[in-house]
């Protein structure tokens, strides 16, 4: 089965020991395309040098909500110069966390937009994260109406996600889905989604799904999330990852060089 991980923080430490031999399998098994998420400078430039080996690899950089405290003049130059260079295809995890607060609303609110204006000019996709903040997310997708992308992760309500669709935004599933109790909610979520606006992910090294909970996950075990998500669409899991590669490409394009 072919499929592709639109999400994943493959850059993180917790992959140094072993990241080539992780994508190298990845690739070899299966994997038309790896989005690897960046949100600081250190993971964007590891990102160029991983691009250089894998060139499936497509990357996204912007200051997660948890950061946006942090993203001042300099970050925004650097984003500005990333974008320039055609160094990535995305503008995020960008959004906002009301849940953990690790950076005031205040702070998320002005980091959030402003990256939405970034993405607006240049015409690139942003990644979306969200998370007890349905409403302001929803205002600011709408501020924005021109900014298409993805809703990573999805674990938010069904107001914001039909915004989202009404929007043009892809929806992405994570592990989540495999989890018995908590995720009642966002399985009935995942059946009303169009089949032409799903994007499956890990979100790696996070949320491994079952059997694998609590380890560390990686970008080869979204097979698991396709698979359980196939179940719940009454789809073989090829024909549905075979939909959300299409997705993908129609959102990030294969380059032709
Ligand atoms: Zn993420």
């Amino acid at each position: 089965m072919d499929y592709i991980d639109s999400h994943c923080h493959i850059t993180m430490d917790r992959f140094d020991e072993d990241r080539d031999e992780i994508l190298t399998d990845y690739f070899e098994k299966g994997g038309l395309a790896l989005m690897s998420v960046a949100t600081c400078r250190e993971d964007h430039e590891l990102n160029l040098k991983l691009m250089l080996k894998w060139d499936k690899l497509v990357s996204s950089l912007g200051w997660h909500p948890h950061d946006a405290k942090d993203f001042g003049k300099h970050e925004e130059a650097f984003l500005l110069n990333a974008i320039q260079k055609h160094q990535i295809r995305a503008v995020g995890e960008i959004g906002l966390d009301y849940h953990y607060n690790f950076s005031q609303r205040a702070e998320q609110l002005r980091a959030f937009d402003r990256q939405m204006a970034i993405a607006d000019k240049a015409g690139l996709p942003v990644v979306i994260h969200t998370r007890e903040a349905d409403r302001d997310t929803m205002d600011m997708l709408k501020r924005h109406r021109k900014v298409q992308g993805i809703l990573h992760c999805y674990t938010a309500g069904r107001e914001l996600m039909e915004a989202g669709l009404e929007l043009d935004y892809f929806v992405s599933f994570s592990g989540i889905i495999t989890f018995q109790k908590t995720a009642v909610e966002i399985r009935k979520l995942l059946k009303v989604v169009p089949l032409d606006r799903l994007l499956f992910e890990t979100d790696s090294p996070y949320l491994a799904p079952v059997p694998f909970r609590g380890k560390r996950n990686d970008p080869r075990k979204v097979v698991h999330v396709i698979e359980k998500a196939a179940e719940l669409k009454t789809l073989s899991p090829k024909t549905l990852s075979n939909q959300a590669n299409r997705n993908f490409f129609q959102l990030f394009p294969e380059r032709e060089d």
